[in-house]
């Protein structure tokens, strides 16, 4: 037998099962050995009748002491009952809807029955356990693999296929370094792969798994660490710079952490190595001043510069601030979006091209071929978390060639806080700085989750605010724009409670609204009209999760809370509390799940994002929590971030070690290891050419 094997040459697979067994992704022997269990049932310990423990599966060999007989409960409904017995007692046993096994069962005849026994009365009983014949025990006396199945496909059956594939594979090459696996401990494949599926013993799973976990954490880690090499490789602008100054074009004082931040991106760009650093803050902690200061030493050094907003509305009013802040110094920043008009477009590229314009705000327009830059020294890019690795490099890579090779500095932002860990595994090929200081004088936003039953109340407040001259946003889920909307609002309810709230509740106030298939100048229309404080409230989806800043708003309520993330909550909390007045943020839901009202507790409990972050990651894990696409890593197997911290250190304190044996994994030696990486970041493959 091969890898190759198809599934048809085990007896058994026929078209239909090979069919279902394709909806699993299992087509090969191959397959099949790379297929791992969700989960393992420990069949090891047998037990008596009346010694079993209750309510946990277990293993009880018993004789059948009658022909099972078959009952009809009521239409669609049987029931075929037997007795068992063993040495010293008997018990009844039950199967709904399995009429079948009375041909299947045989009086007296042993079998070993596994499941779990339940106490009716005084009598010890089962339901629906399964079975196999005891002189002829499979999976009796074992640990047993639980296989993720589909319709047709029982686990016993996968069960045996697996094995029989195991049997009959040759044992695949080891596929780490032999210094590894003794240097950590880690069991060798040739032994792993079998034992993930049919461990001998628990310690034996564990290393399995271990093993498996430290080699998806190593490749990943190897290969971040390398992209990381190859971006801070050669040479980037040398541009140096006092800072001092451009504090004076702030009307306020920088915050340590801000200076922080500055000094150590001024400091990277100084260096003549290209930059490639994260700026992490919390929503409102002043990122943009941070990114400003960076374009600000660049364009006065002759270079230009690069801005990538993920969303056009924040685009425009980062272009905005930044125009602000920049042009009183001389630096002219322009504006470049999907929905410009194509002569608008083609003057920008012109700028660009001829060096006229020194720093561009844009979408991903920014990436569109017709861009090219005269002497592009930084590219930044904002809400990072939005855009995937590759977006990231193909920024800096619009650079082109640069004179004598040189590479452009890249400055990513986040605002979404990643606990250090992951962190670690999603920028692992960035420098990191914290902003972890909020602008004085901010008052945390109070956090409130309330039910239908407090609406007319809510809408009293609302009035409240606007009564003093304050602004509101009311976010809805919008399922357009939001995939994690599920079960959200679709355009027409979205707009129909704006009308509602125009027309019925709120006849007296300004009510706006914008989402994310307004036209582009519809959009900002209703932002600059808020901004402006020409309306009062604005009804809004999550188009304003990111970054809009309107000092004036003191309410948020979020509509359907429960359909929104955590993270992404607190993201569209901080577009209040932005200004000098007590904030709120009023969280609606009816959802009475105990684990809904938990999670959105934690947000009427603490403003920290990174608390909010950990969380999140707890509740949900790293792959809902970014999006399952929107990180651009691979996704794991095995490896558990939430569990597996130690091994995650071990497999990248590995990675640096061979890396700084061979920064670029250039030696013969290494090559399996590059070609593991390569395939691993398979849908880039071109980062690591
Ligand atoms: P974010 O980190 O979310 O991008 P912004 O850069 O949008 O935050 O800043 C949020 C608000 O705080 C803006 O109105 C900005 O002008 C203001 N701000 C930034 N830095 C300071 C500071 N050091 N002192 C006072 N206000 C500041
Ligand atoms: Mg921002």
């Amino acid at each position: 037998m091969e890898v190759t094997t198809p599934l048809t040459d085990f007896p058994g697979v026929g078209e239909v099962r090979a069919k279902a067994l394709a909806k699993l992704g299992l087509r090969t022997a191959g397959d099949l050995a790379a297929y791992l269990p969700r989960a393992y049932e420990d069949r090891r310990a047998s037990y008596t009748i009346a010694e079993a423990p209750l309510d946990q599966p277990v293993c009880i060999p018993v004789l059948l002491a009658e022909e099972p007989r078959r009952m009809n409960i009521r239409r669609g409904l049987d029931v075929t009952r037997m007795k068992v017995v063993d040495g010293a007692s008997a018990m009844l046993v039950s199967f709904f809807n399995q009429g079948y096994l009375r041909q299947a069962l045989h009086r007296g005849e042993e079998y070993v029955l596994y499941g779990k026994v339940a106490l009716v009365g005084d009598h010890r009983q089962m339901t629906n356990p399964q079975f196999e014949p005891a002189a002829r025990p499979h999976l009796t006396g074992r640990i047993v693999p639980v296989y993720p199945l589909t319709a047709g496909i029982s686990n016993a059956l996968l069960a045996s296929l697996v094995e029989q594939a195991l049997e009959a594979l040759p044992a695949p090459e080891e596929s780490l370094p032999g210094e590894l696996l003794a240097a950590h401990g880690l069991a060798p494949l040739e032994r792993c792969w079998r034992d993930i599926h049919f461990p001998p013993t628990p310690e034996a799973l564990e290393a399995a798994r271990r093993r498996f976990a430290f080699e998806e954490l190593f490749y990943l880690s190897l290969g971040l660490a390398l992209l990381r090499h190859r971006r801070s490789a050669g040479r980037g602008p040398a541009i140096r710079g006092e800072i001092g100054d451009f504090q004076a074009l702030l009307p306020f004082a920088l915050t340590g952490a801000q200076k922080k931040a500055i000094d150590e991106a001024a400091a990277d760009m100084a260096s003549g190595r290209p930059m490639n650093r994260l700026i992490q803050g919390d929503v409102g902690s002043g990122k943009t001043a941070v990114a400003a200061a960076c374009a600000w030493l660049v364009c006065r050094a002759g270079w230009q510069c690069a801005m990538m907003a993920p969303t056009e509305i924040l685009a425009e009013q980062h272009w905005r601030s930044l125009h602000g802040m920049l042009a009183p110094a001389g630096i002219r920043v322009g504006l470049l979006t999907g929905s410009m008009r194509a002569s608008e477009k083609k003057k920008v590229y012109e700028e660009l091209r001829s060096g006229g314009l020194q720093f561009v705000v844009g979408t991903h327009a920014l990436l569109s071929e017709g861009v090219a830059f005269q002497r592009l020294g930084l590219a930044i890019a904002d809400e990072q978390h939005r855009f995937g690795v590759e977006q990231r490099a193909a920024l800096a890579a619009k650079a082109g060639e640069l004179e004598d090779g040189l590479r452009p500095h890249v400055l990513v932002m986040s605002a979404t806080p990643i606990p250090r860990t992951l962190a670690l595994m999603i920028y692992g090929d960035l420098d990191i700085s914290v902003i972890d200081e909020l602008p004085p004088g901010r008052t945390p936003v109070k956090t409130f989750l309330v039910g239908e039953s407090k609406r007319q109340r809510m809408y009293g407040f609302v009035r409240a605010q606007v009564a003093e001259g304050r602004q509101v946003y009311i976010v809805c889920p919008s399922v357009e724009e939001n995939g994690e909307a599920e079960g959200g609002w679709d355009l027409k309810a979205v707009t129909r409670y704006a009308r509602t709230l125009r027309e019925q509740v709120f006849p007296d106030l300004r009510v706006g609204l914008v989402h994310g298939k307004l036209k582009a100048k519809e959009k900002e229309a209703a932002m600059a009209a808020f901004a402006a404080g020409e309306t009062d409230v604005l009804v809004a989806t999550t188009v304003i999760e990111v970054g809009v800043d309107v000092p004036n708003a003191s309410l948020m309520i979020v509509e359907n809370a429960e359909r929104f993330g955590l993270s992404q909550l607190h993201q569209l909390r901080g577009r209040v509390g932005r200004g000098k007045h007590q904030s709120w943020c009023i969280l609606v839901s009816d959802d009475r799940a105990p684990e809904t009202r938990a999670r959105l507790r934690v947000l009427t409990g603490t403003t920290d994002g990174f608390k909010i972050a950990e969380e999140d990651l707890k509740l949900r894990g790293p792959g809902d929590f970014f999006g399952a696409r929107q990180h651009g890593l691979p996704t794991f197997r095995v490896a558990d971030l939430n569990t597996d911290t130690r091994v995650l250190k071990e497999a990248q304190e590995a990675a640096g070690e061979v890396l700084a044996a061979d920064p670029d994994l250039s030696r013969p030696e290494h090559r399996p290891l590059l070609d593991k990486v390569r395939k691993l970041f398979e849908e880039d493959p071109d980062m690591f050419n």
